[in-house]
């Protein structure tokens, strides 16, 4: 469909083509239609009308109809949800949210786009811990004002992203000071040290019961992977604290067949002060408790600490093996020099 004819001693504005397909009969329907709409909107209008603004309103009127006048801002472009951070912005407070938080914020927007036309804006941002409390203010109406979190409440009035990052702080093994470097160089705010421990307090419960369970549960499974039920075998190995003196040390017992903790034990210098007997004394408590759960130990491979050595050369029923943690196979090469006794069945 070409422009309207312009008058060839003015300059022409600029002008684009659209192509409609259909022979002249379609061609004379269309252009009698058009012809309509132009009278009606010139005598409306009280103005002379061209092509496009005809189109636009037969456009417009029709989008109205089908779409509804609320809905029409659906046909103009959403904003673009990748974006590149200007140089100035790298320094930006950065938080942690939720999923669900995420929801909230799109339906406290939704809610209020459905009574204003100004846009909400982060007026302020509180750090919580890792939750940033932001207030927002609607950029016409300023009793438009909201507060969002970056995360819901648990039942004791907590939010979840700190509990979550509490949790992982404390199951990860990090020192504080790696976590108050760790958060404040990625500037994602800090749970204060009092609300840390507060945590832990509760959380330490928790984490005993579950490893209670966790090791009944892998000595269960440890002792239904052999055919005779006449004790399971077991690697230890003890961790220092530190390399030299050792503050503490972590003793920790594997069952040979399914690899899962029998047992942990964390001696420290309040409970013996030479560092040099802890792994032994690790060791002995792994063996009581394994006795107060009626299960007996056969072979017990680990490396050669002699106290370790001399204390398992000492138990009546278990063998000693000088092994590495993986060398499994080294530990079965002994198991059939174990006459089947079926009166030493203990587990
Ligand atoms: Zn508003």
């Amino acid at each position: 469909m070409a422009t309207e004819k312009q008058d060839s001693s003015r300059k022409r504005p600029p002008n684009f083509r659209i192509e409609i397909p259909g022979d002249e009969t379609v061609k004379s329907r269309i252009l009698e239609k058009l012809q309509k709409v132009k009278g009606y909107l010139t005598s409306t209008l009280n103005k002379p009308v061209n092509n496009s603004l005809i189109i636009e309103e037969l456009l417009d009127f029709w989008i109205k109809q089908q779409l509804g006048s609320d809905n029409s801002k659906e046909l103009h472009p959403f904003p673009s949800t990748y974006s590149q951070t200007r140089s100035q912005d790298v320094d930006q407070g950065l938080f942690v949210t939720a999923e669900k938080s995420l929801d909230t914020y799109g339906e406290l927007y939704e809610a209020h786009t459905s009574i204003c036309n100004g846009k909400l804006k982060v007026l302020k941002r509180t750090m919580k811990g890792h939750v940033a409390s932001v207030r927002l203010m609607c950029t016409k109406e300023k009793s438009h004002s909201y507060l969002w979190s970056s995360s819901s409440y648990l039942p004791n009035d907590e939010f979840l992203v700190n509990h979550r990052i509490c949790h992982a702080f404390y199951s990860s093994g990090l020192l504080p000071v790696h976590y108050t470097r760790f958060v404040n160089g990625a500037g994602i705010g800090c749970i204060t040290k009092e609300r840390r421990l507060k945590f832990f307090r509760t959380y330490k419960e928790h984490a005993e019961n579950e490893s209670v369970q966790s090791v009944d549960n892998a000595i269960n499974d440890e002792i239904s992977s052999y055919d005779d039920l006449d004790g399971i075998n077991i690697m230890t190995d003890a961790r220092h604290g530190w390399r030299k003196n050792a503050k503490d040390t972590t003793v920790v017992a594997l069952g040979e067949k399914t690899h899962k903790v029998m047992d942990c034990e964390h001696i420290t210098k309040s409970q013996d002060k030479v560092a040099q007997r802890h792994e032994r004394l690790g060791t002995q408590i792994i063996y009581e408790n394994l006795e107060n759960k009626n299960v007996s130990i056969k072979i017990h491979a680990h490396d050669r600490n002699l106290a370790v050595n001399k204390f398992v050369r000492d138990t009546q029923f278990t063998v000693n093996q000088n092994d590495l943690w993986h060398a499994v196979k080294a530990v079965k090469k002994l198991s059939p020099r174990f006459p089947k006794v079926p009166n030493v069945q203990r587990v």
